[in-house]
């Protein structure tokens, strides 16, 4: 048995008694490898994978790929999220009005999971802000969300407080995947085992109670917050939630479940928690709690007192023929054009105005002196007419080659000079510049692949 620490155990065994054993055993065997599908970028979902039972999309994979190697992982066609985590899905499809227009915050969202389940469920005419509070991992979180290519989803950089000051009653829905103790992860992420103290737990704990309070705020009446850990501890699941009932007004909602699923419910003062052990469900552990804040109000809809976002002029009309979808209207944010729905044109200069903004909406293209650069994000968005420009389709060699930010040979791609879109199973992927006698790639450099091209292919 792998050495956990032994406050550890002793919390495992009051918690689940006999089936403690079960549970330590399960600890001993492989983590489950699940995968959830971009369904806007349907490349067909497969018939002999087994199931994620209570996420669609979803599936186990027998093994774990060495997915760096696969350009489809690279092109957003796919996100590789732990099972149990997708269970946030029956919480926004039992109990939050997704066919309506809804502003949702990601309040803890980097690498991304959650957010990227969200705007795969939510229609696209709401808003997404899947905020980071750590800049780095917002830099991560704006990666990821940019390659699964919505164009309606924002990554901010803020502090929970000051969106809550900031944006009044304005979110329908939040949620908060809250930093935890990871005791759910000791299966797959060792350095978890080693992190874990009970002064950790304590850390943790009050951590989350501040992060609950202050963000509270920013969801209007008759709004939805969804609180999840990948954490058994009580103290930062139930024990947490009840100390801040006791503060503040919510009614809390029971979710359906299938009994196959193995989901253990849980009732404690009023407020329901849905469990995941990894003995009796197949993925990590997992704590969601959904909390509906009492009274109900339309959101808020603030003045926006500077606006930073500025509807794009003339010199913007050559990205028209870029849109799928013609209901959408062109801002620009300093020199970068961006395309939003035209459902969330107020939203969206609200919080390019208040928030501190690291990516967001569909970023076409950047203008500069000698015209313009297409934007990394552009060519994975969804929303991107690919007809409009000329493409050069590439094998998986040649394309992980793109990826690794390698010199592309001109024969490779399509005679004409210009922008071409790099396509791999016709799925965009990044952009060239074709010259008279070279080619530039346009790879970003933070996001090429770091790995020996020779481990790859
Ligand atoms: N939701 C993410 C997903 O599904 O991919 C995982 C989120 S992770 C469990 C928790 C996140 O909360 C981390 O990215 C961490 O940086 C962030 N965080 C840490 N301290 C925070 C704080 N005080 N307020 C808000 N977020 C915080």
């Amino acid at each position: 048995m792998s050495v956990f620490p032994e406050a550890f155990k002793t919390q495992m065994q009051q918690l689940l008694g006999t089936e403690s054993e079960r549970f330590f055993r399960a600890l001993e065997s492989e983590s489950p490898v699940s995968i959830r599908y971009n369904p806007l970028k349907n490349i067909g979902l497969p018939t002999e994978l087994q199931k994620v039972p209570w996420a669609s999309s979803s599936f186990y994979l027998p093994e774990r790929p060495l997915f760096t190697a696969d350009p489809l992982f690279h092109a957003g066609t796919y996100y590789v999220q732990e099972a149990a985590s997708m269970f946030l899905e029956q919480a926004l499809t039992q109990h939050c009005k997704l066919s309506e227009k809804l502003r949702i915050l990601d309040l803890c969202a980097a690498p991304g999971g959650k957010s990227t389940l969200i705007a795969s469920l939510m229609k696209g005419d709401s808003l997404l802000v899947s905020n980071e509070v750590i800049r780095s991992r917002a830099n991560i979180l704006s990666e990821n969300i940019q390659k699964w290519g919505n164009g309606n989803v924002w990554v901010s950089n803020n502090d929970p407080l000051y969106i809550a000051n900031a944006l009044s009653s304005f979110f329908d829905i939040v949620v908060v995947d809250a930093p935890c103790s990871g005791e759910g992860m000791f299966r797959k992420a060792a350095n978890s085992v080693e992190e874990w103290s009970p002064q950790a737990v304590n850390h943790c704990t009050l951590r989350q109670q501040r992060i609950l309070h202050d963000i509270w705020d920013t969801l209007r009446p008759g709004g939805i917050l969804i609180y999840s850990t990948c954490t058994y501890n009580r103290h930062e699941n139930e024990h947490n939630l009840t100390k801040f009932k006791a503060q503040s007004n919510f009614d809390s909602l029971k979710l359906s479940l299938d009994t196959s699923w193995g989901v253990t419910e849980t009732l404690e003062n009023g407020i329901y928690g849905y469990r995941f052990y990894p003995h009796v469900s197949k993925g990590e552990g997992f704590f969601l709690s959904v909390l509906k804040k009492s009274g109900d109000k339309d959101s808020a809809n603030p003045k926006i007192r500077k606006n930073l976002l500025t509807k794009a002029t003339s010199d913007a009309d050559f990205v028209k023929s870029w849109l799928k979808n013609p209901d959408l209207e062109l801002f620009k944010r300093k020199e970068l054009i961006l395309a939003v729905p035209k459902s969330i044109s107020y939203e969206a200069q609200l919080i390019e105005s208040t928030l501190n903004i690291v990516s967001g909406a569909a970023e076409l293209a950047e203008l500069n002196r000698k015209g313009f650069i297409p934007s990394p994000a552009a060519a994975l968005w969804t929303g991107l007419q690919k007809e409009a420009f000329v493409q050069s389709e590439f094998d998986k060699e040649n394309t992980l080659k793109f990826l690794h930010l390698e010199n592309i040979k001109p024969e490779l791609t399509e005679s004409k000079e210009g922008w071409q879109l790099i396509t791999h199973n016709g799925i965009g992927l990044g952009w060239i510049k074709k010259l008279s006698n070279r080619v530039n790639n346009y790879y970003p450099k933070e996001w090429r692949i770091r790995m020996p091209l020779n481990k790859l292919i």
